[in-house]
């Protein structure tokens, strides 16, 4: 068996989550997973230019409270979900400059003039559009450079599968896709499986498999993966399913962080004389 993680998981210091961290561990404990990042959102928009609800010293103290509660049975990361940094780059450095994060997840939910990606009409725009205007913000995103992976990469395909009634996917605007791949790679970043997809309406992973093989074979090797579960009893759904995307894709290691540094977890399925391939490696 391996050593389960899940890297994206929101409580309710997250607006939209739903469960206390104690009640996130315990279902990750119950669901044999071994490491969790917590990543609740920092979301500063244009009515919120400051992401004024975020409550980063009771976040943190709760954190440290589970660690206490559950050390031995569960390693507990400090994360954060930054909603686009790249539009409000100032107030986004000033919330994780000297704050012990271990993981720093950066996320595109809006577009440049504010609207949130789940409120486009999806009817009026076509798919090479589309992908053509995400990957532009995407782009935006890793040349703020002040994370660590970049989440649910073809998000858009949560909104846009109902009413395109199939998914979109971002290799139809290849040359731009492969450009911000590679300033992912050479800016030693990575990217998320994100297995939210596969509970709603693309009944996929974010991303698809096509671009993580891409990822993959532009050098990527800084890959981790989450449920981005809102609530208990999703924590840790989906990554079996994500681990044989992965593995799929050429990938043999996942990573995980500690204080922002990469480690890289085996997700090889040989055996070791304790049952357990869990092994760490520093690179
Ligand atoms: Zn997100
Ligand atoms: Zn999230």
């Amino acid at each position: 068996m391996n050593y389960l993680v899940d890297y994206h998981i929101h409580s309710i210091y997250s607006t939209d989550g739903h469960n206390t961290i104690m009640e996130i561990c315990e279902s990750a404990v119950n669901n044999g997973i071994g490491e969790i990042a917590i990543t609740d959102h920092f979301e500063p928009n244009i009515a919120d230019e400051f992401g004024s609800s975020y409550n980063q010293i009771g976040y943190w103290a709760h954190i440290n409270k589970a660690r206490q509660a559950f050390r031995g049975r569960l390693n507990i990361k400090l994360g954060v979900e930054l909603g686009q940094p790249h539009l409000f780059p100032e107030v986004s450095s000033a919330v994780i400059k000297d704050f012990p994060y271990d993981y720093i997840l950066a996320s595109a939910h809006k577009l440049p003039a504010g609207m949130d990606i789940k409120e486009l009409d999806y009817s009026k725009v076509g798919e090479e559009e589309l992908c053509e205007m995400y990957l532009r913000q995407l782009k935006q995103l890793v040349y703020w450079n002040n994370f660590d992976c970049i989440g649910h990469l073809d998000l858009i395909k949560r909104y846009s599968a109902p009413v395109y009634k199939k998914n979109i996917s971002l290799t139809c605007r290849h040359e731009l896709l492969k450009e911000v791949l590679q300033l992912v790679v050479q800016s030693g970043k990575g990217i998320e499986i994100n297995t939210s997809g596969l509970r709603q309406s693309p009944k996929e992973a974010f991303p698809s498999l096509d671009v993580v093989k891409l990822y993959r074979d532009t050098g990527g090797e800084i890959l981790t993966i989450g449920s981005d579960a809102h609530m208990a009893e999703d924590v840790g759904r989906g990554l079996n399913e994500a681990l044989a995307m992965a593995r799929e894709a050429g990938f043999r290691y996942i990573t995980v962080y500690n204080l922002r540094k990469p480690e890289w977890v085996s997700i090889t399925e040989e055996k070791n004389t304790f049952g357990i391939a869990k092994r760490i490696i520093n690179r």
